[in-house]
């Protein structure tokens, strides 16, 4: 697959991750997509890259559906999805206020993992209609972990909950979906320099940024979007989840 040749969904695209990759992805000329909760930045930057927009709830199963037929109507076909929506939360098990609100801890479980699941399904749906390429190939599903998923953080029990799932819905969805041609990739990124960090403030940006062994600084967003686009590029990734951490290993 090349990415100039390529009709993407892109999940959280008006801001952070998703955005730096619908810029990438439609700077190497591939259509997109891309779906977001919040209209007015996601229209923005459809209409910066000459892409389209559509407002969508991940953990809605109507409006992903209709975001996929939109997506199609725009595009022609879907062969790529990027699921880049989520939320963060920080929330010990038991804190001062007592134990973790359930309904924050199913909202985060909601959003990261459902949510992507959500639209992998959907999205896998439309794309085993595309006609297969020369190695039968007919899409790909490129999905957001997080190095939480392994080395978790005080507070973080829903977010690394969350992305735990992600990474473990990785290769039996690779497997469900082999026969279609369709590969799942994850993607578990460290720290990254989007508006949720920016809001952090320059003291923690920095301290964060000397934890990362090699090179001490935060992830550019952009980095991330050209792995996606290396990801949809290489044929024989399937199934795994990749680092993109700077050799961070949180303790
Ligand atoms: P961000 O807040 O900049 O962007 C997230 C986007 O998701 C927003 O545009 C938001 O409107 C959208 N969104 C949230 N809930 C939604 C819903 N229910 N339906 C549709 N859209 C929804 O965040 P980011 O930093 O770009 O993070 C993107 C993904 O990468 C997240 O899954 C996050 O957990 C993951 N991640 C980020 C970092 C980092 O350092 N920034 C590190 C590891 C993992």
């Amino acid at each position: 697959m090349h990415l100039g040749d390529t009709s993407a969904i892109i999940t959280g695209g008006a801001s952070g991750l998703g955005e730096a990759t619908a810029r990438y992805f439609a700077s190497q000329g591939a259509q997109v997509t891309l779906l977001d909760r919040d209209s007015t930045r996601g229209m923005q930057v459809a209409q910066d890259i000459g892409g389209h927009f559509v407002q969508t709830d991940v953990t809605d199963e109507t409006s992903v559906q209709t975001a996929v037929t939109y997506a199609i109507e725009k595009m022609g076909l879907i062969t790529a999805a990027v699921n880049c929506a989520g939320i963060a939360d920080a929330i010990k098990t038991v804190g001062r206020e007592g134990p973790h609100p359930l309904p924050d801890f199913q909202r985060t479980i909601d959003i990261n993992l459902v949510g992507t699941f959500n639209v992998s399904r959907l999205a896998a749906e439309a794309m085993q209609g595309n006609a297969p390429e020369a190695d039968g190939a007919r899409g790909v599903i490129i999905n957001t972990a997080s190095i939480a998923a392994f080395d978790g953080q005080k507070g973080q029990v829903a977010y690394a909950a969350s992305k735990g799932g992600v990474v473990g819905l990785c290769l039996p969805m690779a497997r469900d979906l082999a026969k279609t041609g369709i590969r799942v990739m994850t993607i578990a990124p460290g720290i990254f320099m989007t508006p949720m960090l920016a809001g952090l403030g320059e003291d923690v940006q920095s301290q964060l940024a000397a934890d990362v062994p090699c090179p001490p600084r935060l992830g550019d967003p952009a980095e991330y979007g050209r792995l996606a686009g290396f990801i949809v590029e290489c044929g024989y990734l399937n199934g795994e989840v990749i680092r993109i951490d700077g050799a961070l290993r949180m303790r």
